[in-house]
């Protein structure tokens, strides 16, 4: 059944793995992958249960014991060679991914590039985690802190961008000395299993990299309630992560939780318009807007109101749509249940007055696509402004001035990023200070090239301290330790 044979990295049938090995399942369930364009499965991967969790837990214990003693810079030599594996097979990556999601080729390959460059960060950054020498009352005291690995840290992800919300979380536990049993989505495991098989290859041992493809209530929920992991990274909706700490709670264990979005580009009179309608419309149609931050909110200046709008959805109608082998703008949604929720929210948008400008269903081809997508008439009230679509749809309102900008921002449940498009600079420095979010992004939006930075998030988007160094830190415990002195000199 799979296409894949031009490629050199091939990820077996029926096949998990674990302890360093592809398996079938415990019980041998199976798990179609679908290719969205196609709407027919290219891959069939093992559809793992609880007793594969388990067994992955008790391989990641094992491989623990070892890793977590080994010299750091020993760590981050094998997670250096494995980084440049994945640069080495971006091709052969990209086209699971891309295959795997439906989004154009490109901006697979682009995605393949990021999360190697972040496992290249923290292959670096392994042998730089340093704990401290701590002041003491009395000279015959002395406190000093070691920096040390969790143990097994359950990684559960999204399926919009596999293979870089794989590496934020894996490369920082691994690099930290952890082990990882990772839950890739039941929609795409491809490149997650894809970037685990050169895991291997670059010399990571056996059961340090689990990775267990499957659905949330037969793979997550085992996973999250298990006794035996320390940590647990999740990265998904607001409404799985409420239930994710309802599940960390019966061990009271660790969680970091990176949520939804309703990122809005705030547009100022001033603004260099060309650009800031070109990012827009990238904003919204890079992945057809299935991004945690796309930019599905827009507030636009009441000078510059109708151009803004005018131009973004003549951009809008330039965008050309297909599958992800004819790598053009963007691709269809993910699955017919991702497009009845994004067509769901187009007729919610019509029932509740807002405008459309550009998009819909008008003009997209046959199959799971829908068109890029602009409402404008929208009041902050209305669910087109304050839930997340996840789909090419942005929601398009008018301001008077800052106060009332930063006000709207500040009215949405979510806090994940804010772009600022002006050329004042105190104006941009003020929204940033008075936005509540995680990210502020100024005359760009989102940049993936600044590699290292803290992914905070605000409200219902999470929190997290995943990115930069800081990530480390969320892999590891600082143990302080305390000695009296008895010798004097
Ligand atoms: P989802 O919450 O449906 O699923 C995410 C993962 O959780 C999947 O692997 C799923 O199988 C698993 N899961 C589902 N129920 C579970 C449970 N009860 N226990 C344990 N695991 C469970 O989300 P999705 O549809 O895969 O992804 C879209 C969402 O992810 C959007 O809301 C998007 O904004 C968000 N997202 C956030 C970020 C970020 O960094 N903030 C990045 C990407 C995506």
């Amino acid at each position: 059944m799979s296409d894949n044979q031009d490629m050199t990295l091939t990820i077996p049938e029926n096949s998990l793995l674990l302890d360093g090995a592809w398996r079938a399942a415990a019980d041998g369930q199976q798990l179609p992958v679908l290719d969205p364009a196609a709407q027919a499965p290219f891959h069939v991967a093992a559809r793992a249960q609880a007793a594969d969790v388990d067994a992955a837990v008790a391989a990641g214990q094992r491989a623990f014991a070892d890793w977590s003693r080994r010299s750091p810079s020993e760590r981050g030599a094998i997670l250096g060679r494995w980084a440049q594996l994945i640069y080495a097979n971006v091709e052969d990556l990209a086209r699971l991914e891309a295959q795997d999601v439906g989004k154009p080729l490109n901006d697979a390959r682009r995605n393949i590039y990021i999360a190697a460059s972040i496992l290249e960060y923290f292959a670096g950054a392994a042998d730089k985690l340093v704990g401290a020498t701590l002041p003491a009352r009395e000279n015959d005291h002395f406190g000093f802190t070691l920096r040390q690995p969790l143990g097994v840290c359950a990684l559960i992800i999204a399926w919009n961008v596999p293979a870089v919300l794989m590496m934020a979380d894996a490369a920082p536990a691994l690099a930290a000395g952890n082990a990882v049993v990772l839950k890739p989505s039941e929609f795409a495991p491809m490149s997650p299993l894809g970037i685990a098989a050169l895991a291997k290859e670059a010399g990571l041992p056996d059961g340090l990299l689990n990775v267990l493809p499957g659905f949330g209530n037969e793979v997550g929920v085992p996973l999250t309630s298990h006794p035996g992991i320390s940590h647990i990274s999740f990265v998904g909706s607001t409404t799985t992560g409420r239930a994710i700490m309802r599940s960390a709670a019966e061990h009271l264990t660790p969680v970091k939780l990176e949520l939804g979005g309703k990122s809005p580009n705030i547009v100022f009179a001033d603004a260099d318009l060309e650009l800031a309608v070109e990012t827009i419309v990238e904003s919204i149609t890079e992945n057809s807007g299935q991004n945690c931050y796309a930019g599905s909110r827009l507030l636009i200046e009441q000078p510059v109101y109708d151009e803004v709008v005018e131009r973004v959805a003549a951009r809008m109608r330039e965008q050309r749509m297909g599958a992800w082998h004819e790598d053009l703008d963007l691709g269809p949604l993910i699955n017919q249940g991702q497009y009845d929720r994004v067509t769901g929210y187009l007729d919610i948008a019509r029932a509740e007055g807002a405008r459309l400008v550009a998009g819909g269903l008008d003009g997209a081809p046959d199959g799971l696509y829908v068109a890029p997508t602009l409402y404008d008439r929208v009041t902050p009230d209305m669910r087109i402004a304050r839930e997340e679509v996840f789909g090419p749809v942005v929601a398009a309102e008018s301001f008077t001035n800052a106060a009332e900008a930063v006000e709207r921002v500040n009215s949405s449940p979510y806090g994940l990023l804010v772009a600022v498009w002006t050329n004042d600079l105190s104006r941009a420095v003020t929204v940033s200070r008075e936005v509540v979010s995680g990210q502020v992004s100024v005359n760009e939006f989102a940049n993936a090239f600044i590699i290292g930075f803290p992914f905070n998030l605000a409200k219902e988007s999470g929190f997290s301290k995943g990115g930069g160094y800081e990530a480390l830190k969320e892999f590891t415990r600082e143990k302080a330790v305390t000695m009296a002195l008895r010798a004097d000199i």
